[in-house]
Parts: structure tokens; sequence; C-alpha cells
């Protein structure tokens, strides 16, 4: 019988048998939809939300003219010239809620606190700094530009003028926004449901007491914790499926059950070739296969499709193939389905301090420390060995240095691709 061989990461002749991250990107694409269903959430409840439809301001902001500073509301005309000074007659107060009612007229001041209304008829605002006031008299200096220390309403949105578009994710200051609008509520889409297992005979999961010891080959399941954490950080809806053996009939049933529970599948271990390896076997079985063998590193058993109506990733097992695998395809997936703007992740240069070891016809996602040095050039160093189980590698890096597939090495000083963890990770 003729013996066939498989690609594999350890090969670099065949490694046009995997399917290039573009493709695999596009692919994925294309079998996203974004969830329909929206619900009104009271303000305080919209913290990583994201917005249903556009909204434009319902008033003008700020809703009246008012003091930028402490001082003294006057009239213009009334600044002293150069080199002079100008007595004004203080003839009321504007307090922040409480302002002063009348008109004022050439020759006098009104006492002004930040955020007050301008009286009528004045235009400029003298700070307190720049005055002496005796009794009823106000003296002001020539420091004064006419017009100053006002803030105009409308200077900063103007009635129906669109404020935040649909798609935006509501952070503190899009609260904070919409607070200032008088919403008191916000029409969100609801949050997308994402069922979670482990794969592996070898997986322990983490007992209630510290005192599980592990036999010969076992290993803690780790994977669904730094699965379910990063899942909640982007305010999904998380349905821990828990740990399923290496069998076939397990598989099956738990796909099942994931498909009914949830919008979106993101399952670790078993997606690669071995016999004990059910996963992306059971996804052809039981639904489609997009993609499941990828020219990246780590990464390459990445399973893709759908089962039922769910969108399905089978994720490598090795820890740090579970991030990456995460970062650079479910995340922005998941960004999509729940009717977020798409964004893409930030990526700049960097001067990579060491040589890089690289292999041809892969994008390579390892991890590095990125930082600013003395003489203000942003730079990286590796975190040193790259295995895909070194989970150590994630914790001490803040940066993956992508390194694209026509690359076939790095020298120490060569520019890289580095994209930081800061608000992926
Ligand atoms: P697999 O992809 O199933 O062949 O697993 C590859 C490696 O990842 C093996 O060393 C597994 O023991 C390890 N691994 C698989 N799943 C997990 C998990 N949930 N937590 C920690 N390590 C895992
Ligand atoms: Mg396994």
């Amino acid at each position: 019988m003729a013996f066939e061989r498989q690609p594999s990461c350890q090969d670099l002749s065949e490694s046009s048998a995997l399917m290039p991250v573009a493709q695999a990107r596009e692919l994925l694409r294309q079998r996203l939809n974004v969830i329909e269903e929206t619900e009104v959430l009271a303000l305080d409840q919209c913290l990583g939300r994201v917005l249903a439809s556009d909204l434009s301001s319902p008033m003008d902001v700020p809703g009246h003219t008012n003091a930028a500073m402490d001082g003294f509301a006057i009239r213009a005309a009334d600044l002293p010239e150069v080199g002079k000074t100008e007595v004004l007659e203080v003839v009321g107060e504007s307090w922040a809620g409480r302002p002063w009612t009348g008109a004022l007229k050439s020759g006098q001041a009104i006492k002004i606190a930040t955020g007050a209304v301008m009286p009528r008829g004045s235009d400029t605002v003298v700070i307190v700094e720049h005055t002496q006031l005796k009794g009823e008299q106000v003296t002001l200096g020539d420091d004064t530009q006419p017009g100053r220390n006002v803030r105009h309403a409308g200077e900063d949105l103007r009635q129906g003028e669109a404020v935040l578009a649909g798609g935006t994710l509501l952070m503190p200051a899009e609260i904070g926004q919409l607070a200032s609008l008088g919403f008191a509520q916000a029409e969100v889409r609801k949050r997308l449901k994402v069922a979670v297992f482990s794969t592996g005979d070898e997986l322990v999961p983490l007992a209630q007491s510290s005192e599980t010891a592990l036999l010969p080959g076992q290993v803690f399941d780790s994977n669904r914790y730094t699965l379910c954490a990063m899942l909640q950080r982007l305010g999904v809806e998380v349905v821990d499926l828990g740990v399923i053996g290496d069998s076939a009939q397990a598989t099956r049933d738990v796909f099942e059950l994931a498909a009914r529970s949830a919008d979106v599948v993101v399952s670790s271990g078993g997606a690669s070739v071995s016999d004990a390896d059910h996963v992306s076997r059971t996804l052809g079985e039981l639904g489609e296969v997009a993609f499941w063998r990828l020219a990246m590193r780590p990464g390459r058993p990445l399973a893709c499709g759908n089962v039922g109506g769910a969108l399905f990733f089978g994720l490598p097992g090795n820890p740090v193939a579970v991030m990456v695998t995460f970062y650079q395809f479910v995340l922005p997936a998941l960004q999509h389905m729940m009717g977020r703007l798409v964004q893409e992740p930030l990526t700049f240069k960097a001067r990579c301090e060491q040589p890089l070891r690289k292999s041809l016809g892969r994008v390579e996602y390892q991890r590095g420390i990125v930082s600013v040095g003395d003489d203000g050039q942003t730079t990286v160093t590796t975190t040193g060995k790259q295995g895909a189980g070194r989970i150590s590698s994630m914790t001490r890096a803040n940066c993956f240095i992508v390194l694209p597939e026509e690359l076939a090495s790095v020298k120490a000083g060569d520019l890289v691709d580095v994209q930081p963890f800061e608000g992926l990770i």
C-alpha cells in the first residue's frame, strides 16, 4: 500500500497543503451573521454592550452659553485698552444652576462661576485672577481678549447631530456621553451565547480543594479557564460544558448539546489527526467544515465551520495555541456577531532586538515584550522558547510578534509587526 504523508507543522515543503491565514479569514467572514435581537437596558447596565442603532443628540450641548472659568461676566466693549484698567459695577451673581436673570448693561459686571449661564448682554468672562474686587466695584486688568472663557450653546453638539453610531461599544466615555444627553436607557444588542468545552482523556478538572495530585500523563484543564476569562472580558454569555473524554460518542453528544445551547461553540483539543482526535471528524459528520488546517503557528489544527445553527471553532489543545487562535480568529468573529463596528487590531512596527527563527510559508505569532527605549525607539524582545505548550510565554509577553508567511527569518535590528495585548488579552 502506498504511504501517503500528511502535511505537518514540521513539514515546510508541503506547507502549501495548509490553508493560508488570509483565505481562512475570508471563509470565516462569509459565515458570520450579526445577532438580530436587541434589548433596552438601564444606562448603568450598559457597560461593555453594543449600541443597537445610530443615536443623535436630542438637544444642544451645552444647552446654554455658560462661563468656562470663575470670574466676571462683562461686555467685551467694556474691556480696558492695553496698558489700562477699567472699573465696573458688580450688579449681581450667576451660579451654576442659579442664573442671574437680568440684562447686563454697559459699565456693569456679574460675578460668575464656572458652568453658570452667561447673563443676557454679556459675551466675555474676565477670570477672577485678572481682577480686583472692592465692595461693589471690580477693577479689570488688560489681559483678556473679547469673547474669552465662554462655552457657547451647541459648541460640543447640535440638536439632531449624530452622536454615537450603531455598533459602538459602550465604554465609560460613551456611557457618560449618553448620560449627558439625558438618556436613562439604551437599546443594545442581546448578548451572544458562547458554549465552551475541553476535550482530552488526560484532563483533570480543577477540584474545589487544592489537594488534587496528578497521575502520570494527566494535566489540569487550564484551557477552559483561559477561554472563559477571555469570553467574560468580551461580555458574552458563557455556557460552560466542562471536560469531554476522547470518545467519538461523547464528542457527538457534546456537539449536539452545544449547538442547541449557544450561537457559537468553542472547544479546545482533539482538533488534529490522531485516533484520539474527534473534533474535526465530528464537525464534518454533524455539520460543515469551512477549514481545519492552517498555515500558521501556533494554531495549525484549527477547525472551523457550522454545527446546527451555531458557528463552531475547534481550537488546538496547546494552551498558547488556544490564545493565539482565539485572538486571531474567534475574537474578531465574535465582535462582528455582537454587532460591533469592525475594528482591526492595533498593529505597529518595532525593532526586533534578537534574531528570530521563523519558517517560510506560514504566519507565526511569536510572543514578545514591546517597550520604548531611552532613545525613544519602539523595540521588541522575544520571550524566548516559543513552544505552544508554554503558557508562561503568554504571561511574560505583552504583544504578539506577527511574522508573515513570506518571511524566512528575522535578523537583529529588523522591523517587525507587533500587536499589543492591551485591549485584547
Ligand atoms: P491536542 O490538541 O488534544 O492534541 O492537545 C495538545 C496538547 O495540549 C496536549 O499536550 C494536551 O495535553 C494539551 N491540552 C489539551 N487540552 C488542554 C486543556 N484543556 N488544558 C491544558 N492543556 C490541554
Ligand atoms: Mg487531545
